[in-house]
């Protein structure tokens, strides 16, 4: 059986493993719609009922097709975010979200990394219509998603956002703004209000898959965390995660296949060195240098690279990708 938690006060009720869909879309694998809801489906089979997506990842056709085959045998509960601003830019992410995977409730809809109080102050319009959009039950749950502390420090002050999407893992790798024990006194202060908690990058994009255990493990431990979102991009890493939170194990045969898969991120020679995902990238893990032929081309730090894909929406010539 997997393991259920409630998300805060909102009753709705999950499982601890949260199905992260970014991996799965055209940020990252770019999957056929119809491998990335075998993959769905085989999680919804697993136990896995709670799946996070976003208008950025374009993964809705997969939740939607998914959900289609899926037809009536589980509850699912489908977390979506939007960057809008504006009570018009806000209609229209929910409607997309609505129609792209054809459902007529989204349980939790987010604003999209949130920095501070100040950008949430920025997106209050778009705030006011999802709330006016919960009062006419289109959504069952409002919160914010965020790599900072400040953000959900500004979570604590809203009473009206009941859910928290924050990223944390063992080493704090991608917290904008401070250490990984300052992230998790925040999310404990906003868990304790009551709020829903389910966290981000346990695995840092990828980056800690050496420490698997040990990083997955730190995450699950947290009283205050509610449910952990993970990437999974093919049937060793489901059957991996959905072991590994049932009895703390996973088989040695399916580490070395998940181990045999690396990710990096990539940028291809025809890079004009625009330095347009340069300025993107949160985690300043991306430069520009010269290349052998004098020509500038981005590079990466690959440390600081949490593989989070957004990079690839600022390069109109598609030069960059994860694999
Ligand atoms: S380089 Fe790209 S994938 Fe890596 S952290 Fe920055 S935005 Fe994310
Ligand atoms: S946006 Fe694309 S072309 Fe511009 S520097 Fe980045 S990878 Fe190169």
């Amino acid at each position: 059986m997997m393991k259920t938690a409630t998300l805060g006060r909102t009753g709705i009720q999950v499982s601890r493993l949260c199905f992260g869909t970014l991996v799965l879309g055209p940020l990252q694998e770019n999957l056929p719609v119809e491998k990335g809801a075998d993959l769905l489906l085989e999680a919804m089979e697993a136990g896995i009922d709670f799946f996070d997506t976003a208008e950025i990842y374009g993964t809705y056709p997969y939740m939607r097709r998914a959900l289609k085959r899926n037809a009536g045998r589980k509850n699912i509960t489908i977390a979506a975010k939007s960057y809008a601003h504006d009570a018009k830019g806000a209609a229209k992410s929910l409607e997309h979200a609505r129609q792209g995977m054809d459902v007529d409730v989204v349980d939790l809809f987010l604003l999209h990394e949130q920095e501070s109080e100040y950008t949430l102050a920025g997106h209050q319009a778009a705030l006011d219509h999802y709330l006016e959009c919960r009062q006419k039950g289109m959504i069952r749950a409002v919160g914010l998603s965020t790599h900072c502390i400040a953000g959900v420090l500004a979570c604590a002050e809203r009473p009206e956002l009941e859910v928290v999407h924050p990223l944390i893992n063992r080493t704090g790798l991608g917290i904008q703004d401070g250490t990984i024990d300052r992230m998790l006194k925040a999310v404990k202060k906003v868990h304790d209000q009551g709020k829903g908690v389910y966290s981000m990058k346990a695995l840092g994009g990828g980056n800690l898959m050496g420490s698997y255990a040990q990083s997955l493990g730190f995450v699950l431990d947290l009283d205050c965390v509610d449910a952990v979102a993970i990437g999974m991009k093919n049937s060793a890493e489901i059957e991996a995660n959905r072991s590994f939170l049932k009895n703390r194990s996973i088989s040695e045969i399916t580490m070395q296949r998940i181990r045999s898969i690396p990710r990096k991120l990539h940028i291809d020679p025809w890079c004009t060195g625009c330095g347009n995902c340069v300025e993107l990238c949160r985690q300043k893990a991306l430069f520009i240098q010269k290349s052998r032929d004098g020509s500038p081309k981005a590079e990466v730090f690959s440390e600081r690279c949490i593989l989070c894909g957004y990079c690839s929406r600022a390069c109109a010539n598609f030069a960059i990708k994860i694999f």
